[in-house]
C-alpha cells in the first residue's frame, strides 16, 4: 500500500467528547469514524486490524473443533419467547416490526437460534459439536461510550457446544477456557480470568476474562499471591477479627440532631466508628420489603443480593415507603425489634455486639446494639463488596479491587434453551435427553480496543505484530530525490514479497509529520531511508514498542526486517 493513495484520516486533536486511550487513539489515528452514538464505521486501516483479531479468534475455534457458522442477525419475536426472554430481556434489546406487523428482534446474542438449529441432531454419536461464527450484534445501551468498549452495534464470535452431559460440558468449557487464553496472548495483552455473575444468561458457571485498565466498567478482586481473581459481584473476602466489648444490657437511645450517613455518625463529637455501625438499607423484593443489614463501612454488593435471594424484581425502595414501614427516613433506619420484618444480615455482622443504629426516629440512634439479642435476623448472607487490601479467601494476603474491561465471557449453560426449543438426542440406552450447552462469546471491536489500551504510549498506538494493521512503514524521506525514491521501492517490493504487510510512506511531507503519523498509527516497525543514510549505506530500522533503533547495512536490511517481523508473530 501506497501511504499517498490511502485513506488514513489522522488528526492531531483528541475527539471532544473522548475519554478512553483507546477511544481517543483509534479516532486519532484514522482507524474509527463515528456515525452516531455507539455505531462506528472502520475505516481500511480499522478493518484490517479488525480482520486480523478475527482470523486469529477463528484459527483458534478451529483448533477446537469449532464448525463456523452464519446465523440471521434479525430473529421472529416467537423463538425469544420459547425461552422466556422475549419478556425477561428488558430495554437493551432491538425490537421493531416488518410491514406485516411481525415482531421482530435484532439478535444481541444467539443461543435461541443455534439451540434452534441443534433440533437436528438426533444421537449421542453426532455429539459433542461445537458450532460457532462472526455476526453483528445490537445492543441498545443506555449510554453508549468509549469508543469501541460500549457500543449498541458491534462484531462478535458467539460460539455454542453441545455435549450428551454436564461431564461433557466441562470438557467443551476448558477448551474454549484455554482457547481464549492463547487469543488473548496472540492479540498482545495479559487478562485475569474470574468467577462471573451469569446475569440475564441464566447458566451456573461463567468464567469472564478482564483485562486491568483504567477506561474499564467491572472491577475485579484478585490476589497476586495465589491467583486468586473474581468480580466483586461474587468476590469473597477474609476480614480481620473484631472483639467487641460487652456494652449495655439493653440498647440505650440517644440524640443524633442532623446525623443522615454513616459518616456524620462517625465524625460527631463522641461519634462512633463506620465499623462499629450497623447500615440499614430497605429493598422492595418483588411485594415485600426486605431490610438489608451491613457494617458501617461495607458496601451492598447488589448482584450478591439478586443472586442469593430469589425474586422476579428488586429495587431499593423510595423514601416515602420507608418513612411507611419504619417511621423514619434514611439516616436513622434500623432493624432493632422488628420481628415483624423481614431481616438479612451480612455475615460480617455476625455475633457483633455493643454497636450503633439507627432507632427509627428522625434525629436518634440506638447504642449498645447486640445483633443476637436484639435484632431477629432471618437469614445471614455474603451481601458485602470486597475492598482493596482485604485477606484473600484462599491465602489470606491481601487481595487488590481494579478497574477491568471485560474482553470475553463463557458459560455453562446447562438445558435450559435446550428444553425450550426441544433439542434433545438419544442416549445410549435409546432415551431421548436435552442436549447440555454452553455459550461462549468475544466482541471483536472490544478487544481492538483493549488491544490499544495494553499498548500505546504518549505518541500513540504501539501493535503488536499479529494485529497491526501494516507491520512494517518505509518512510521515504526525499520522494522526490531519485535515489531516495528507487532505494525505497526497492525495499517496499522485498518486503512485499516476503509476505509482510508493509506501506510505503511515499508523501510528499516533511519528516517530522511522516514520523508522527507513523507513531500514532502505530506501525510496529519503521524503516527510514534518506539520503544521509544511502551515502553511508544503511537504513534506519525502529522498533515502535520500545523505540529499539538498529543501523542496517542496504544489502542485508530485506532479510533483517522479514527475520524481526516473522519473530513476532505468533
Ligand atoms: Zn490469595
Amino acid at each position: 500500500m501506497r501511504w499517498s493513495s490511502a485513506f488514513i484520516p489522522t488528526l492531531r486533536d483528541d475527539p471532544a467528547d473522548a475519554e478512553a486511550v483507546s477511544h481517543k487513539l483509534l479516532v486519532r489515528a484514522g482507524f474509527i469514524r463515528q456515525l452516531m452514538a455507539g455505531h462506528y464505521s472502520m475505516t481500511p486501516l480499522g478493518l484490517r486490524s479488525l480482520r486480523k483479531l478475527e482470523a486469529i479468534v477463528r484459527e483458534e475455534m478451529e483448533k477446537i473443533g469449532g464448525q463456523e457458522f452464519r446465523l440471521p442477525c434479525m430473529h421472529p419475536r416467537e423463538i425469544w419467547e420459547k425461552s422466556g426472554r422475549w419478556d425477561s430481556v428488558g430495554e437493551e434489546m432491538f425490537r421493531l416490526q416488518d410491514r406485516r406487523e411481525a415482531d421482530l428482534v435484532l439478535g444481541m446474542t444467539h443461543e435461541e437460534i443455534f439451540a434452534y438449529h441443534s433440533t437436528e441432531l438426533r444421537s449421542y454419536k453426532s455429539l459433542p459439536q461445537i458450532w460457532f461464527q462472526f455476526q453483528s450484534k445490537f445492543r441498545d445501551e443506555a449510554r453508549p461510550k468509549s469508543g469501541l468498549l460500549r457500543v449498541r452495534e458491534f462484531t462478535m464470535k458467539d460460539s455454542y457446544s453441545f455435549d450428551l452431559d454436564a461431564s461433557g460440558l466441562d470438557t467443551a468449557f476448558d477448551r474454549h477456557f484455554d482457547a481464549y487464553r492463547r487469543m488473548f496472548k496472540r492479540f498482545g495483552f495479559e487478562i485475569v480470568a474470574v468467577e462471573a455473575s451469569s446475569g440475564v444468561m441464566g447458566g451456573k458457571t461463567s468464567v469472564e476474562f478482564m483485562l486491568k485498565s483504567d477506561a474499564g466498567e467491572d472491577w475485579v478482586a484478585a490476589c497476586d499471591q495465589c491467583g486468586y481473581a473474581a468480580n466483586v459481584e461474587k468476590a469473597e473476602s477474609i476480614l480481620a477479627e473484631v472483639k467487641d466489648a460487652e456494652g449495655p444490657a439493653e440498647p440505650e437511645k440517644f440524640p443524633t440532631p442532623g446525623v443522615k450517613t454513616i459518616e456524620d455518625l462517625a465524625l460527631m463529637e463522641g461519634g462512633t466508628a463506620a465499623e462499629r455501625q450497623i447500615k440499614t438499607l430497605v429493598y422492595q423484593v418483588d411485594d415485600k420489603s426486605v431490610l438489608v443489614l451491613l457494617r458501617g463501612d461495607h458496601k451492598l454488593a447488589e448482584q450478591k443480593l439478586i443472586d442469593q435471594v430469589e425474586a422476579k424484581g428488586m429495587r431499593p425502595a423510595e423514601p416515602g415507603e420507608i418513612k411507611k414501614l419504619l417511621g423514619a427516613l434514611p439516616g436513622s433506619l434500623g432493624a432493632v425489634a422488628r420481628g415483624d420484618l423481614f431481616v438479612i444480615a451480612d455475615l460480617a455482622l455476625q455475633g457483633r455486639r455493643d454497636m450503633v443504629t439507627g432507632a427509627n426516629e428522625d434525629g436518634f440512634h440506638l447504642r449498645g446494639v447486640d445483633l443476637d439479642r436484639d435484632i431477629d435476623v432471618k437469614g445471614w448472607l455474603d451481601l458485602r463488596e470486597v475492598a482493596d487490601g482485604e485477606g484473600c479467601p484462599m491465602c489470606k494476603q491481601p487481595i487488590s479491587v481494579h478497574k477491568t474491561i471485560e474482553v470475553g465471557h463463557i458459560f455453562k449453560l446447562g438445558t435450559k434453551y435446550s428444553e425450550a426449543m426441544g433439542a434433545s438426542v438419544q442416549d445410549e440406552k435409546g432415551v431421548s435427553v436435552p442436549l447440555v450447552m454452553g455459550s461462549y462469546g468475544i466482541g471483536l471491536e472490544r478487544n481492538m480496543a483493549a488491544v490499544v489500551e495494553a499498548n500505546h504510549d504518549e505518541k500513540g498506538i504501539c501493535w503488536p505484530v499479529n494485529v497491526a494493521p501494516y507491520e512494517v512503514v518505509v518512510t521515504v524521506i526525499k520522494p522526490k530525490d531519485v535515489d531516495c525514491h528507487e532505494a525505497g521501492e526497492r525495499l517496499y517490493e522485498k518486503l512485499s514479497e516476503a509476505g509482510i504487510d508493509v506501506i510505503i510512506d511515499d508523501r510528499d511531507e516533511r519528516p517530522g509529520v511522516k514520523f508522527k503519523d507513523a507513531d500514532l498509527v502505530g506501525f510496529p516497525y519503521r524503516v527510514t531511508v534518506g539520503p544521509k543514510g544511502l551515502d553511508e549505506g544503511i537504513f534506519e530500522f525502529v522498533r515502535r514498542r520500545d523505540g529499539q533503533k538498529r543501523d542496517l547495512p542496504i544489502e542485508h536490511a530485506a532479510g533483517t526486517i522479514v527475520e524481526a517481523v516473522l519473530d513476532d508473530r505468533s
